[in-house]
């Protein structure tokens, strides 16, 4: 142990991933966590190659390939002809290109990872029901305000604490996320209640006129996760309302009867109001830093914002790591590492939603065009930014091996 314990505030994918981390480099560390146990809630969630780098980093490559389909396309779909527009290979050149694989994971799977390698190192404390109010910081020490009225300090603060983080309140002040005006409806079902033409080892993405549905396997195949989004311009940013089929449907009355067979059979619909923010700089006052949703929330459609979590995790452990005790400096390198990183995928996230998964009439058509044009090969230099690891340092845990389907 090399220094007075570091908090951090939410015990999401991106604050048990910081966590271990930092134990892995010998600071200690105390998660604080609101609810009473440790849970993700919402099924299914991709992961680009960049999140594996980090898995890698973090020792845990070999657990989260065990959990992981390994989907062999990115399929997209019109959503109004139900014509296949473009099928992205995932296999062979795609993993050779960026050194590990596009997958799926259950959210509660990976969750779980992240628990079990905290609970199995010493220098991690795991608590529960603590509600972190706020924090009071000296430039020295900061300390998370409960709402119990018990303070816990740290030679360090970092606010993991997710969308509607309260250190982010303090920190920037920029009030609530921004209402994106599109519902996202999330089910699982079993994989012999899947539509038996749709069963495929694919991420697919049906683009209809301001909505779309995506649905891949999940668990060993066990299950299939459908994730469907329209506008509807909520006033509310509810997470995980159960809604009925009905209000369900509303927004998807123009697709296809091939997609819209696919939300007959999804059942338990539950509703996320999907949000985001603008970019910003302020992540740091002091000993306090922001990390994963609380520093950039972004929405869903570069299937990243876990991923940017747990590379964010990885990026403050390495720099605190190297900085031998200045903190100040350590901070400020992993802002700047992962500030224009992270913005890109949010301003690029808001992008993708307009001009590829909602478009309608000629901007539709124009989609469909660009899209078939693509070759794998574009495809990859096109996301490489993104998909290649961007560490410095060549991965610790690289065992390749394990790619499945
Ligand atoms: C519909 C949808 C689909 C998505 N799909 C993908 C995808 O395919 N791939 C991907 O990479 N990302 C995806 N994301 C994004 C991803 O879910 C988030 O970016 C990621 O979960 C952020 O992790 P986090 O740890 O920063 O925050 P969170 O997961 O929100 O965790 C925050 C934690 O802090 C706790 N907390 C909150 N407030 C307090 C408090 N006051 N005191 C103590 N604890 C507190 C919470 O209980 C929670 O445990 C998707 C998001 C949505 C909405």
């Amino acid at each position: 142990m090399r220094q007075a314990p570091i908090i951090i505030v939410g015990g999401g994918i991106g604050g048990l991933a910081a966590a271990i981390a930092l134990a892995q480099k010998d600071f200690q560390v105390t998660v604080l966590e609101r609810a009473s146990r440790y849970q993700e809630i919402g099924a299914g969630i991709q992961l680009g190659p960049n999140a594996f780098h980090a898995f890698d980093r973090l020792a845990l490559g070999d657990a989260a390939r065990s959990i992981a389909v390994f989907i062999d396309q990115l399929r997209l779909m019109d959503a109004i002809s139900a014509e296949e527009i473009t099928n992205i290979d995932l296999t062979d050149y795609f993993r050779r290109r960026f050194g590990n694989p596009y997958a799926v994971v259950h959210r509660g799977d990976l969750h779980g990872i992240l628990v079990r390698a905290c609970e199995t190192n010493a220098n991690v404390t795991l608590r529960t029901d603590c509600d972190v109010v706020g924090y009071e910081q000296n430039g020295a020490r900061a300390t998370a305000l409960l709402k119990s009225g018990e303070r816990i300090s740290g030679c360090l603060l970092i606010g993991a604490d997710g969308l509607r983080s309260r250190i982010r309140q303090q920190v920037v002040g920029d009030g609530a996320p921004r209402i994106a005006g599109h519902t996202t409806y999330r089910s699982v079902i079993p994989t012999e209640q899947m539509p038996e033409d749709l069963r495929w080892n694919a991420a697919t993405l049906w683009a209809g006129a301001k909505c779309h549905l995506v649905h891949y396997p999940l668990s060993g195949w066990k299950v299939f996760n459908l994730a469907i989004t329209c506008h509807n311009d909520p006033v509310e940013a509810v997470a995980a309302r159960p809604v009925s089929h009905d209000e369900v449907l509303e927004g998807f009355r123009d697709v296809h009867p091939r997609a819209k067979a696919i939300i007959h059979h999804g059942k338990d619909w539950k509703a996320w109001v999907t949000c985001d923010r603008d970019p910003t700089d302020r992540w740091i006052d002091g000993r306090v830093v922001l990390l994963g949703d609380a520093a950039h929330p972004m929405l869903q459609y570069f299937a990243q914002g876990a991923c940017m979590a747990l590379e964010d995790a990885v990026c403050l452990a390495d720099e605190l790591d190297k900085a031998q005790g200045d903190l100040d400096h350590a901070l400020e390198q992993y802002r700047n590492a992962r500030l224009l990183r992270t913005a890109r995928v949010q301003l690029g996230a808001r992008e993708l939603g307009n001009h590829v998964y909602h478009p309608s009439g000629v901007h539709a058509l124009l989609r469909n065009q660009l899209m078939r044009e693509i070759s794998l090969e574009r495809f990859c230099e096109n996301l490489a930014w993104l998909y290649q690891s961007p560490f410095p340092e060549p991965t610790s845990d690289a065992v390749r091996g394990g790619v499945r389907s």
